[in-house]
């Protein structure tokens, strides 16, 4: 018999559905809260406002993260902004438009219910914030400042200078460390989590590992919430922070818990090109930069063999040489089209000898017209930081002026290729973002809740933060509502005791395995498999291929693996090693998906379904759902759940981002 989901989407019309959950939902007794535990796994944007609200709210949390502080996660990284529908700027911006903006940037492959509660709590999000003391960027007469990004027409993106993530962080820790003071949240930093612990088929706690001792340590909660980020770094080189992992999930699907859509993966346009083969890490320059900038090539494949070649510079290339090939196929949205758009786009051409650099895997992004328009120094009010940090990278200031062709001024541009950044894929959850383990629940981006197959820039940390402060905060109460009638959990448990066995085992696996490759040489081998055969244009052929690599690389992994020193103590390369064994599976998940879905699709190009102007082509006859995958063990096909999707408020049609 089919597997059924249940999303547990409230009946009634979208706009009504999250007012009607909310009207009959079951909060926990107040007297109560004192005696259920819930475990907040990550401090990301999402895991610090949730732990923070769940403690406010007077639940105990137990919260852990990897780094020394949750002040490191790595959303202090973003940095172009997060979108809400005020419409400040009277643009005609609304709940509305950011729904369906949204759900159309995903290229219609998101659940719509949940869309619109996000697009509903945008709102929250930035009241909260500004509570906090976030300082977002003004307007000289005091209101918040805006910009936009792309698939929006209208300006919806609060920002902090570049560093929006990182304000936005340092808000939530405040909160964090309130509920931190006030003892009702406990802060495990350089903590792991390894495993999930299922006690009569509900999630009752985990086992982490002490980062720095090295021991394995047991909890035990009423609940779950996993906030760990996602999995971009499977691919090596990403623009994600390097301690980024997908463990916690990966263990949570091996354990029972649906993984959906992983073949949704993000490749940022606007990234520091790849510069040399020891690099382990690549630079994302914001989207934002795409308000000012402009993206082009130039127009004659003789300029672009000698700018490959260093023997002609940008600058010498004059206006109407130029190809500005965003402006040129996409008129109504320009260089602000969605990122899956953009990055193909740039793909395209570098694919046809345009590109600009000596790899040939470089476009220029050029700001050229609007200093000339603005001035140096509004543009560095603007991306200042951005400037600095590119110019600290190669050396080049994209201020510098070059050249005057015709009178008109010359700045030297950036150079810019795609990257992998961000993963819409993620943990399955229903609409009250649990998972298909009860009592275990998964929040920001390693759910897959809202951006289908493509996310539109400044909305991972909108999402992060609705669910931390505004979702789950209501909806685990559902959950916990009848909790507090069960004793509380021991870790003495045979549960506990055998799930600790298992991840010991696991370590004296990788320990013992003592042969001659290192972490990173291995990891470095997945990522060349994962960009070549699973990356920004995918094959049925090619995809079986990285499958068939991935699969043999993984037995070199299990066989020739050296990892060096012991389990006790601080082991880097230990646990470099375990988040290694679960890219592996990762990896292997995302090329499955990517087979078995027949069409192109956001973030997921199959280069079979294209249309004449190589634009996605999507089948929504036979594709329109959510892919869920159920773990069949190692080395084994996954099983394929579909949750059908239904849409009722927006038609379904192709993406036009040209008129
Ligand atoms: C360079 C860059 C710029 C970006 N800019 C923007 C932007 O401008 N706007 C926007 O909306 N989005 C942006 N994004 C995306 C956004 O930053 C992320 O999607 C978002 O911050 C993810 O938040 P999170 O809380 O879900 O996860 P993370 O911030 O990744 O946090 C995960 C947390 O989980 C912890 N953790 C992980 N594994 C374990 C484990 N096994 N045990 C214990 N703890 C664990 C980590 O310690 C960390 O605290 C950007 C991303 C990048 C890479």
């Amino acid at each position: 018999m089919a597997k059924v989901l249940d999303s547990k989407i409230p009946a009634g019309p979208v706009p009504e559905k999250w007012k009607e959950y909310k009207a009959h939902q079951r909060l926990v007794n107040p007297k109560n809260k004192l005696k259920l535990d819930v475990i907040v796994v990550g401090t990301g944007l999402a895991g610090a406002s949730a732990a923070a609200s769940l403690g406010e709210m007077g639940f105990n949390v137990i919260n852990l993260c990897i780094q020394d502080s949750p002040r490191r996660a790595h959303s202090i990284a973003a940095q172009g902004g997060i979108n809400a529908a005020k419409c400040y700027q009277n643009d005609g911006d609304s709940i509305y438009r950011l729904f369906y903006d949204t759900v159309k940037g995903g290229d219609y492959r998101a659940r719509e219910a949940n869309v619109y509660r996000l697009a509903e709590v945008s709102n929250n999000i930035i009241d909260q914030c500004v509570a906090q003391g976030v300082p977002f960027a003004r307007e000289y007469g005091g209101m918040l400042a805006n910009r936009s990004f792309g698939g929006a027409q209208v300006s919806r993106t609060f920002y902090a200078k570049g560093q929006t993530g990182q304000q936005l962080l340092l808000g939530a820790y405040s909160s964090l460390s309130c509920q931190v003071n006030a003892g009702k949240v406990k802060l495990y930093t350089r903590y792991e989590m390894e495993d999930v612990v299922i006690v009569d088929g509900r999630a009752r706690g985990i086992i982490a590992k002490n980062l720095v001792t090295g021991k394995l340590e047991r909890f035990s909660a009423n609940a779950v919430v996993i906030a760990t980020g996602g999995y971009g770094n499977t691919y090596f080189l990403s623009t994600n922070a390097m301690g980024c992992n997908c463990t916690a999930a990966v263990q949570c699907y091996r354990k029972g818990a649906y993984f959906a859509n992983p073949s949704y993966v993000q490749i940022h346009p606007t990234c520091i090109p790849v510069h040399g083969d020891k690099q382990s890490k690549l630079t994302l320059m914001s989207e934002s930069l795409r308000n000012d900038g402009r993206i082009w090539v130039p127009k004659n494949i003789e300029d672009a063999k000698k700018l490959q070649k260093g023997e002609m510079q940008p600058w010498e290339i004059a206006e109407e040489n130029r190809d500005y090939y965003l402006e040129r196929r996409y008129p109504a949205f320009g260089n602000l089209v969605p990122r899956d758009v953009a990055s193909r786009a740039a793909k395209e051409r570098c694919d046809k000898g345009f590109g600009v650099n000596n790899t040939g895997l470089a476009v220029y992004l050029d700001f050229s017209e609007s200093i000339n328009r603005l001035g140096l120094d509004v543009i560095m009010q603007r991306y200042g930081n951005l400037f600095e940090m590119y110019e600290e990278i190669t050396d080049v200031f994209p201020g510098e002026l070059a050249n005057e062709i015709n009178g008109v001024k010359y700045y030297k541009p950036m150079m810019i290729y795609p990257a992998i950044h961000y993963t819409m894929g993620g943990i399955w959850v229903d609409y009250e973002l649990q998972t298909t383990i009860p009592g275990l629940f998964a929040i920001g981006e390693c759910n897959f809740s809202d951006h289908g197959a493509n996310r539109l820039g400044a909305s991972a940390l909108m999402q992060g933060l609705a669910d931390g402060y505004f979702v789950l905060p209501y909806t685990i109460q559902n959950y916990l509502a009848d909790q507090s009638i069960w004793a509380k959990v021991s870790t003495d448990r045979p549960e506990f005791e055998e799930a600790e066995k298992g991840v010991n085992a696991e370590i004296d696996r990788l320990l013992g395995i003592k042969g001659k490759r290192s972490v990173d040489s291995l990891h470095k081998e997945l990522g060349h498999i994962m960009w070549e055969y699973v990356g920004m244009g995918r094959t049925a052929e090619g995809l079986k291929e990285g499958l068939k690599k991935m699969h043999e690389l993984e037995k070199e992994f299990d066989t020739n693996l050296f990892v060096p020193g012991t389990k006790e103590g601080l082991n880097v390369e230990l646990d470099k090693a375990i988040h290694l064994r679960d890219f592996f599976t990762m990896g292997q998940l995302v090329a499955f998906d990517a087979l078995s879905r027949n069409e192109s699709c956001g973030g997921h190009f199959r280069e079979e379904y294209q249309t004449e102007e190589g634009e996605a082509k999507r089948d929504d006859e036979n594709y329109f759902y959510v892919g869920c995958w159920e773990y069949k063990g190692k080395g084994n096909e996954p099983e394929l759940i579909k949750e059908p999707l239904e849409y009722e408020a927006i038609k379904v049609q192709t993406r036009n981002y040209k008129n």
